[in-house]
């Protein structure tokens, strides 16, 4: 199993740097629990980056990073529609071959309203989204207002963090403890990273806050967690 991290164009070196180190810091601080899986980490990361496949350009669908965009992109919100982002995701060619966790970082705004909701609703925006269990789309546009770079940057790694949790499918739809649901997304209510962050002042709050825990994820969240990387290490082996 894998995780695909992709980019969009315009997104800075460090950006991509900061949530390449934040996913790599959770999967190992994870595998380091579970020895047996260090000497094959159950899961990888492949950072692909903004990629492109020029026998497909222009014409074809899934060309590369810029045609996911363009495809969920609203003009008149000038918003990427996440619904209809993961969609694409979802039915990639590449996620038919060969089944893995998608994280893609943009600058572009996001919105996780589907097209005729978020017109009603332009003032509105989301962070990030996800489909439990597939892939996350989030984005650095709001972030990016932050002024003081320690901010910001604790920042992002929090939301990559929190959509990373999603994808590998914490918290379980299933758990009825310490949950909220919101839309496709399972909350968890604990001081955890898997608290909802509507905002971006919301989000630098909780990041602040997790910052003081040290490791993130509450002890519900953790479990979870650790029976993804066990249950991937046996499909390893
Ligand atoms: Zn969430
Ligand atoms: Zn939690």
């Amino acid at each position: 199993m894998f995780i695909s991290m992709t980019w969009s164009e315009g997104i800075t070196e460090r950006e991509s740097r900061v949530a390449i180190d934040t996913v790599k810091q959770v999967l190992y601080w994870l595998y380091l629990r579970h020895p047996e899986a260090l000497i094959d980490p159950p899961i990888q990361i492949r950072p692909f980056g903004n990629w492109i496949i020029p026998a497909l350009v222009p014409d074809k669908p899934y060309w590369g990073t810029q045609w996911y965009i363009d495809s969920s992109y609203d003009d008149q919100l000038q918003q990427v529609i996440a619904p209809l982002f993961l969609e694409l995701v979802r039915r990639e060619p590449w996620q038919q071959a060969d089944a893995h966790f998608d994280l893609a970082l943009l600058e572009q705004d996001l919105t996780d309203f589907p097209v005729p909701l978020a017109r009603m609703y332009p003032e509105r925006y989301t962070l990030g989204s996800s489909l439990p269990g597939t892939g996350a789309v989030m984005s650095v546009y709001r972030l990016r207002q932050i002024q003081d770079t320690y901010i910001r940057e604790l920042s992002l790694a929090r939301l990559v963090r929190h959509h990373l949790g999603h994808v590998l499918g914490v918290p379980e739809l299933t758990r009825r403890q310490a949950t909220a649901r919101l839309g496709l997304e399972l909350h968890c209510t604990n001081p955890c990273v898997m608290r909802n962050a509507a905002t971006a002042s919301e989000l630098t709050e909780l990041a602040l806050e997790e910052v003081e825990m040290g490791w993130p994820f509450c002890e519900l969240c953790t479990q979870e967690l650790h029976h993804v990387i066990v249950r991937y290490s046996y499909e390893w082996s």
